[in-house]
């Protein structure tokens, strides 16, 4: 589904991807792991052409991406989640929700997929008319994995849902992004928490230092860390 060849990105003088390649294969989970600094975050920033590569070439269903506008992008189901739990505080949970879905037509569906979003988080649909700045952080996360939902991803590019959040529902979280992926939504998942990772993913990619230190399945990497 999506491809990444031999990647490229300098921030300034900082070279911060030097050649990573990795796939994603439709359907799957895959895991992006790696300490702090080691390029995780690029990766996904360069896949949504927030970034652009100085060199390399990635393809999204055998469509060159370097072709493609960074609204397009959107338009062609690849939405991020960006870290940091980033939600608009002063606004409602569903005011929140229809921010996610300004790309699209399609109000029958985007009621629909609004429903969905409230059975893989009950939280949310008790508090949907609270401000989101009121919601606890683990809350927030939900919220705005639930915003990037109602995007109607075809992969949702996952950066950090576990960062800050009580390990409760971390877990929680988790369990749902297991959810989401089962019922057809293939994910790209950024994780300092490798363990966690592993434990709900296909395939992982460790990167260290802007390179692919190591990659394999999930299974075979938890066995032999
Ligand atoms: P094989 O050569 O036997 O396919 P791989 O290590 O390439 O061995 O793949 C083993 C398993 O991991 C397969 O089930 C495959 O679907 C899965 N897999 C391999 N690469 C990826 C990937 N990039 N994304 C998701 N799953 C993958
Ligand atoms: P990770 O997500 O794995 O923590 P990042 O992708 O955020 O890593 O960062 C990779 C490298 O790029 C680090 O050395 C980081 O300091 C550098 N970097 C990230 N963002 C910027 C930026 N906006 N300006 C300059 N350097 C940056």
């Amino acid at each position: 589904m999506l491809r990444l060849n031999n990647i490229h990105v300098y921030y300034n003088h900082v070279h911060a991807l030097k050649g990573v390649s990795l796939e994603v294969k439709k359907g799957s989970i895959v895991s992006l792991l790696g300490a702090n600094g080691a390029g995780k975050s690029t990766t996904l920033k360069t896949i949504s052409l927030l970034l652009k590569p100085k060199e390399g070439s990635y393809l999204f269903e055998e469509t060159p991406m370097l072709k493609m506008k960074a609204s397009d992008v959107v338009k062609a189901g690849i939405i991020h989640c960006p870290e940091g739990r980033r939600v608009f505080p002063l606004l409602t949970v569903m005011e929140n929700l229809k921010a996610g879905t300004y790309i699209r037509k399609d109000k029958k569906q985007i009621n629909h997929d609004m429903e969905r979003v409230f059975n893989y988080f009950p939280r949310l649909k008790e508090r949907r008319n609270q401000k989101a700045g009121t919601l606890s952080g683990g809350e927030q996360q939900m919220l705005a994995i639930g915003r990037s939902l109602v995007g109607n991803p075809k992969i949702l590019l996952l950066d950090e849902p576990s960062l800050g959040i009580a390990p409760i529902l971390v877990k929680e979280i988790f369990e749902i992004i297991k959810e989401i992926n089962s019922e057809g939504t293939t994910i790209l998942l950024v994780e300092q928490n490798a363990n966690m990772a592993l434990d709900i993913s296909d395939y992982s990619y460790v990167l260290e230092n802007g390179h692919i230190a190591l990659e394999g399945r999930s299974e075979e990497l938890k066995e032999n860390p």
